[in-house]
């Protein structure tokens, strides 16, 4: 494989040859970084030209990327790291002890209480289900208020680890997916997301109704996807 940078409209693209017969353009997340995968005798005029007629793909693609949840921070779980819950930050304390898993909230500290020896995978464990706890504690209390309001009723709704939304929504089935990723964001984030997608119960599309009915109800949602998106 021989590898390249080509530029067209300010755009860095990254030129792979490869022995096939086919071009194909990818956008990758997270940071939305394009590369051109090509046959090795396609003169670059011919690429350049395939390139130029997909932009406002590849613009759109590379937006996407940056709508979506980033990658969480690699944490060891360890005494004097950061512990964020959502939005805040806490000094996180490792306390080795027999007895359950647990996580404690004192003030700007963290406690993680955990068995001596305890592997990361396990640490991560603790942590995910104590941000799947919160979350699930938060997102109750925002079905509770906003469906009598909005007259919806979801018949079923989740925490899952979504590595490119915040969430979803399935119409027919009428159920609600939310990002554990939330659990990190300031809470009139998740806020935003559980409107928005028990809006989508009304409105499947993205469309000007839907904007509409997030402007009437939510009128500070526009400031709210903008922190979610930081
Ligand atoms: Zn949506």
């Amino acid at each position: 494989m021989i590898s390249s940078q080509m530029h067209i409209s300010g755009i860095a693209i990254t030129l792979l040859r490869k022995p096939i017969k086919n071009l194909y353009l990818r956008v990758s997340p997270p940071d939305g970084r394009v590369s051109l995968s090509a046959p090795l005798a396609v003169e670059e005029a011919l690429l350049q030209a395939f390139v130029a007629k997909r932009l406002a793909w590849i613009k759109k693609q590379q937006a996407h990327c940056q709508a979506s949840p980033p990658r969480p921070p690699v944490q060891q779980l360890i005494s004097g790291e950061e512990l964020v819950l959502f939005g805040a930050p806490y000094r996180l304390v490792v306390v080795e002890r027999y007895g359950r898993h647990e996580i404690i909230i004192e003030n700007n500290t963290a406690y993680l209480l955990i068995r001596p020896g305890t592997t990361l995978k396990n640490r991560l464990k603790v942590v995910h289900d104590w941000y799947l706890t919160e979350l699930k504690q938060r997102i109750q209390g925002h079905l509770d208020h906003w469906q009598p309001i909005l007259r919806v009723q979801v018949r079923e709704w989740r925490v899952r680890r979504m590595k490119t939304r915040w969430g979803s929504c399935n119409l027919g089935q009428k159920r609600i997916w939310l990002s554990l990723h939330l659990a990190i964001k300031p809470p009139d984030c998740l806020e935003y997301v559980v409107v928005h997608e028990l809006i989508h119960l009304l409105e499947r599309y993205h469309n000007k109704r839907f904007y509409g009915l997030l402007d009437q109800f939510l009128p500070d949602w526009q400031g709210r996807r903008k922190l979610l998106n930081l």
